[in-house]
């Protein structure tokens, strides 16, 4: 018998995660085997598991027993024989969850992210094909190894701990709406929800990117100031609830209105806030969706058209943007250092999902710890 490991499973929706002992997975020619140190609980996870198909019907889930672990960070202890260079053993990575066929018209055009079987690798999936890359890649970061293709890592210097790896999913996210929005330095970005787990992201990829200034929604006062003393003299934040967001935006940029707008509310968030801030944008501007808002939006074409205002919905990031971010953070534009980890052993798996739903906002990074 080969070498074995421990994994947190799941058998059951509904059903807390089990840690089974399985067989070390064998590494393909193309693929890296690594060894995971650091795993992010990412806080839609519970939703997936405890309420599919009512949350997510149109998003295929693996096959029970999966293991689960979408963000994961780790040292690659092998590499097939068919990997020839830039990956080698004992490299520091972040494994980029998101699979791809390689074989449809996107994946051919190197557009991976609007595959037709797009796939989130350790989460779920967004078409027919993705069951099939479940199979091929049925491993996730609640595993003790797991086997990824080499072209879906991203390196990480010494600088950047497992732990900050493990967050940078939800960071690539909010990367890659800024990199659709074409945000340059010197503009003006409104992160709506700019507390939360997207929305900090997005503020200190802004703040790395060059913003001249960043206006942050949030509810949570105490949050808003300590979002606020990342950079007083760039972070400018709005309580909402208060006067309307685009009232405080155009009395703040002379009635010129920002840039860029990252919506980062999540599904059942009311979509008064998403207009209000949508009024924020000046002529020309664009908002990137990452949040998914579940409601629908009345959008005007006809004004839209004449302000030239666009709506863009962005989904993830590539393994390029990834390693955008980590090449930032090794030059110290990004910083990292803003997270607060809570970390839990595999055992406590269960337990880590409980916290991700107490975390103060988007500060709080909950990791499991191989
Ligand atoms: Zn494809």
């Amino acid at each position: 018998m080969g070498k074995m490991m421990r994994a947190a499973r799941l058998h059951k929706i509904g059903e807390p995660f089990q840690v089974d002992t399985i067989p070390v997975p064998e590494v393909r020619p193309t693929d890296v085997l690594v060894e995971v140190k650091a795993a992010g609980v990412v806080p839609n996870l519970r939703n997936v598991v405890t309420s599919y198909p009512k949350w997510f019907p149109f998003l295929p889930l693996p096959a029970l027993p999966a293991i689960y672990g979408l963000d994961a960070a780790g040292v690659v202890s092998q590499v097939g024989s068919q990997v020839r260079s830039g990956i080698k053993e004992g490299d520091r990575v972040y494994i980029n969850p998101g699979l791809s066929c390689g074989g449809c018209i996107a994946c051919r055009r190197g557009d991976h992210v609007n595959c037709t079987a797009y796939t989130f690798q350790g989460y779920f999936g967004f078409g027919e094909g993705s069951q099939k890359l479940f199979e091929d890649y049925p491993y996730g970061g609640f595993g003790q190894f797991l086997t990824a293709p080499v072209a879906n890592l991203v390196k990480l210097p010494d600088s950047i701990s497992f732990e900050q790896g493990a967050r940078f999913g939800y960071l690539g996210t909010s990367y890659s709406a800024l990199k659709k929005a074409q945000f340059c330095p010197g503009q003006t970005v409104l992160i709506d929800g700019a507390t939360g787990t997207l929305g900090l992201g997005a503020v200190i990829l802004a703040l790395a990117m060059g913003a001249a200034k960043i206006f942050g929604t949030g509810r949570n006062k105490v949050l808003l100031e300590k979002l606020r003393a990342l950079d007083p003299s760039r972070i400018v934040p709005i309580s909402l609830g208060e006067k309307p967001t685009a009232e405080v935006v155009m009395a703040a940029t002379e009635g010129y209105g920002v840039d860029v707008l990252i919506e980062t509310l999540g599904p059942n968030a009311p979509v008064s806030n998403v207009i209000d801030s949508f009024n924020a944008l000046r002529r020309g501007g664009k908002a990137i969706n990452i949040g998914g808002v579940a409601d629908p939006i009345p959008l005007e074409p006809f004004p839209l058209m004449c302000l030239q205002k666009s709506y863009i919905g962005s989904l993830w990031f590539t393994t390029a943007e990834g390693q955008d971010m980590a090449d930032m953070a090794a030059s110290g534009t990004l910083n990292l250092g803003v997270f607060e980890h809570e970390r839990f052993k595999l055992d406590q798996v269960n337990e880590a999902l409980d916290a991700v739903e107490q975390r103060t906002g988007g500060f709080t990074n909950v990791v499991i710890m191989h």
